[in-house]
């Protein structure tokens, strides 16, 4: 085997728990790559002495400045940069879009080294359809976002995964169960580690369980697709347009319908105005 690797990005996943999951060959490139790039570099060193690789790290968020960045993806041109995250696929909620945009705009090599991502695991584990997903990342901290970031996401017809940490949990949970309706779901937690669990159950048993004890650890939920019968049809959304312009001016009744019957508000206003005017 060569023992050198020919300059460009490396993009190297490393373990979401379990450090017996490092590849032979993401092994093999941290052991040869001539700068690894990492997100914390005492996280990464911590899987370098497993290793027993010794390697200087370089710290890389793509926040860093345009400048960094730039003087990176200079070194592409004769060197071999790993880039690695804390944990699992970088790039997925994790930094590395903007150095992978730049190098090959650059004419850089750019490859992948694939491995474990925790929404993956999650979605393997939920026992849920995987024909459809949307990784939809972590949900926003504040309530009022948090409850738009869902309602934009009740229409989606695929299982949807989301990251979330244990004080978040409980109420991630309620939220999602408020926004997309009492579906199936799972909890996915602490996956590859000694403790992992996967809890299923729908969003309200989950809401209630969580409420009680926050968990410990790093957290993926997984949420089926909404129902065949969860869909509503075009009589379903007059009758409640009806009902609530009967107490509310069109704009609102046309936002509580597109909340209550999860669906996207563009175009039931245009319907709450026609009802309104008698068609
Ligand atoms: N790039 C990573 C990946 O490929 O999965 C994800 C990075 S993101 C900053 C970290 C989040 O991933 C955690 O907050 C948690 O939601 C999820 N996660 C990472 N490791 C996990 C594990 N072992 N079990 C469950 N969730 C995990």
């Amino acid at each position: 085997m060569n023992d050198t690797l020919p300059p460009g990005l490396y993009i190297v996943a490393t373990p979401i728990g379990n450090l017996q999951d490092v590849s032979k060959r993401q092994e093999m490139t941290l052991r040869q790559a001539d700068i690894i790039a990492a997100e914390d570099s005492r996280v990464t060193a911590k899987l370098l002495n497993h290793l027993g690789i010794k390697k200087r790290i370089t710290a890389y968020h793509d926040h860093v400045g345009d400048s960094v960045r730039a003087g990176l993806v200079e070194q592409l041109g004769e060197k071999a940069v790993a880039l690695v995250s804390d944990a699992g696929t970088p790039l997925i909620s994790d930094p590395g879009y903007k150095l992978v945009r730049d190098a090959r705009a650059a004419g850089h090599l750019v490859t992948t080294i694939p491995g474990p991502c925790a929404a993956i695991a999650a979605l393997t584990l939920a026992g849920l359809p995987t024909d459809r997903f949307f990784f939809a990342g972590f949900l926003p901290a504040k309530a009022k976002a948090r409850t738009e970031a869902i309602e934009e996401l009740a229409t989606v017809r695929a299982t949807l995964i989301f990251y979330e940490s244990g004080p978040r949990l409980a109420k991630s949970l309620r939220a999602l169960a408020e926004g997309l309706g009492d579906r199936e779901a799972a909890v996915a937690r602490e996956i590859s580690k000694a403790f992992e669990e996967c809890v299923t159950g729908t969003l309200d048993e989950l809401a209630a369980r969580y409420a009680e004890a926050p968990p410990k650890g790093e957290i993926v939920i997984v949420i089926g697709p909404p129902g065949a019968d969860a869909a509503a049809s075009d009589a379903d959304i007059d009758a409640a347009l009806a009902e609530a312009l009967e107490r509310l001016p069109p704009g609102k009744a046309a936002r509580e319908v597109a909340k209550a019957l999860h669906l996207p508000s563009e175009g039931l206003y245009e319907r709450a105005m026609a009802l309104k005017a008698g068609g």
